[in-house]
Formats: structure tokens, C-alpha cells, sequence
């Protein structure tokens, strides 16, 4: 069979499929039918894993206690789009406790994947919004630089501007952000630059593809001109072109191409989903995870 195929490291858990709100588009088929085809497929080994856990102290690194007492015990939906659904607290711990798993799977030189839900970028220190209840991303950069991480990066490809990871990371030492997203578009921040260490690449509606790599490009040599030496990646798919949220043009080759991007540029980086609402997210996910595997 000549040379071993590459492994992922997939941090997944079939609760993440249990919970929905109906008609929804954060819908458990998301994260169930991608799980379904990266199990078929053949073309690497992926090597599942368990969620684990979560620290209180994880989360207050990150969020507001008020938010973590809201989301345990409080009343009410937190915006038209978040509903306060049963169990909901546990499922955006998961979450943020699979990116944290991911996060130190690629300190130790792996590829990890953290193929979870709710997703988490919108989430800002206090306040639960955009289908995000947690800010994962965040919390498993939090802990990178508890770990002694000195300077670590986000880079947010989802269509939509990361405004939660933003708001945590604005101005904070050893934390840099770089989001390329469509703009007009939810939630309308993101139009330029913020602060010391927060990059923004706001791109027009129908962006032609070479230059929406380009910019992704842009942001990825930002993050190592900071010299950050982690760097989380924001996993959206949502800018494929035939995305029902959003207005880009990107498709499957692009995501590939943004994988290798990500792995030549030779920073040590985990990646977390979110966004992404096409029936092709599964092929989206994949060619992503070929991309840099290749
Ligand atoms: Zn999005």
C-alpha cells in the first residue's frame, strides 16, 4: 500500500448531533452527515477522539461569570437566532472543550479538527449571540496561553466577521486576530482595522475566488508577521458559494487551497468549526482537511 496516507485527529462527539432548534440552519445534519463522510472516505485516516471535559476556569479566562450564570440557569432566548434550548449549556461546553483537545493536540505537531457544535466566534465576553453560546476559539487560545503560549493568532475564515473573538482579544497581550469575511453581511462589524492586534479584511459580496485567496493570504502572513506561534483557525465554510447565508463564491478547490496555505505557512495550528450551512459541507470539510494534509 506504499506510504502511510496522513492522519487528523478528529475531536467529535455524537451529542453535538442531539440537540436543534426547528428549521433552524445550525442543524445537527451539519455535523452528522460531515462525520458520516470523513468516516467513508479513504483518502486520509482520521483518528476520533473524545471531547473531555471543561474548567470553569477555562471559560471565566475568557467569558463574563454573568454569561456562564445566564447560560447555566437564566431565561429567556439570547437573540432571535440563539435560542436558550435544553441542554444547551453542557453542548457549548463540549464544544469549547473539543477546541481546547484540538488546541493541544497541534502542540504536540498533530493535525486536529474539532468537528463540534454550536459554533462559537460570534460569542463575545458577556453576551451569547449568532448561534454561539461559547467562544471556543477563544477559550482554547486562553488556554495555549496559559499553557505558555507567548503570542497566539486567530484566523477567522468564516463569511461572517468573528465580532465575539474580537471583543475578547481586542488589545489583549499575546492574543492577535485576522478575519477575512464578507461585508455588508452579519453582524456588521469587522469594516476595518480594531485596536493593536485585531486585522480585519472585509471583502464585497461576490468576491471574485482568486482574490478572496488572496486576502485569506493576506491574513495568514499577518498572524506570522506578529509572530504569534500558535494559531487557531476559525473553520467556517460559509463563503462556498452555495452557501444560503451568505453571497461569496468559493468552492471546494478554494478550501483545499486554503488548507495547504495554512499548513506551509509552518505555524503549528488547530482548526474548529463554524459556520457553514450548505448541504456540501461534508465535501467542504474534506477537501479543507485534504488541502493540509497534502
Ligand atoms: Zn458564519
Amino acid at each position: 500500500m506504499g506510504n502511510n496516507p496522513a492522519k487528523v485527529v478528529i475531536f467529535h462527539s455524537e451529542a453535538a448531533e442531539d440537540y436543534a432548534a426547528p428549521g433552524h440552519p445550525e442543524r445537527p445534519a451539519r455535523v452528522s452527515s460531515t462525520r458520516e463522510l470523513l468516516k467513508r472516505q479513504s483518502d486520509f485516516v482520521c483518528d476520533w477522539r473524545a471531547v473531555g471535559t471543561i474548567s470553569e476556569e477555562s471559560i471565566l479566562r475568557i467569558h463574563d461569570s454573568g454569561l456562564l450564570e445566564n447560560l447555566k440557569s437564566g431565561s429567556g432566548n439570547f437573540d432571535a437566532d440563539t435560542a436558550r434550548l435544553a441542554g444547551i449549556c453542557d453542548r457549548a461546553k463540549d464544544s469549547a472543550a473539543a477546541a481546547i483537545r484540538a488546541m493541544e493536540a497541534a502542540k504536540k505537531g498533530e493535525i486536529a479538527f474539532s468537528l463540534m457544535r454550536p459554533p462559537g466566534h460570534h460569542a463575545t465576553r458577556s453576551t451569547a449571540m449568532g448561534f454561539c453560546y461559547l467562544n471556543s476559539i477563544a477559550i482554547a487560545c486562553g488556554e495555549a496561553r496559559a499553557s505558555g503560549v507567548k503570542r497566539v493568532g486567530v484566523l477567522d475564515i468564516d463569511v461572517h466577521h468573528g465580532n465575539g473573538t474580537e471583543d475578547i482579544f481586542l488589545d489583549r497581550e499575546g492574543y492577535v486576530f485576522a478575519s477575512i469575511h464578507q461585508s455588508p453581511c452579519y453582524p456588521g462589524s469587522g469594516t476595518s482595522h480594531a485596536g493593536k492586534n485585531c486585522f480585519n479584511y472585509p471583502l464585497p459580496p461576490l468576491t471574485a475566488r482568486n482574490y478572496y485567496r488572496e486576502t485569506v493570504r493576506e491574513g495568514l502572513s499577518k498572524l506570522a508577521s506578529e509572530k504569534v506561534e500558535l494559531i487557531g483557525v476559525s473553520a467556517g465554510f460559509d463563503a462556498y458559494a452555495r452557501d444560503p447565508l451568505a453571497q461569496e463564491l468559493l468552492e471546494a478547490d478554494d478550501f483545499y487551497w486554503i488548507g495547504q496555505q495554512i499548513r506551509q505557512a509552518g505555524i503549528p495550528f488547530f482548526s474548529v468549526l463554524e459556520g457553514g450551512y450548505s448541504n456540501d459541507l461534508p465535501l467542504l470539510v474534506k477537501a479543507y482537511l485534504q488541502g493540509i494534509v497534502s
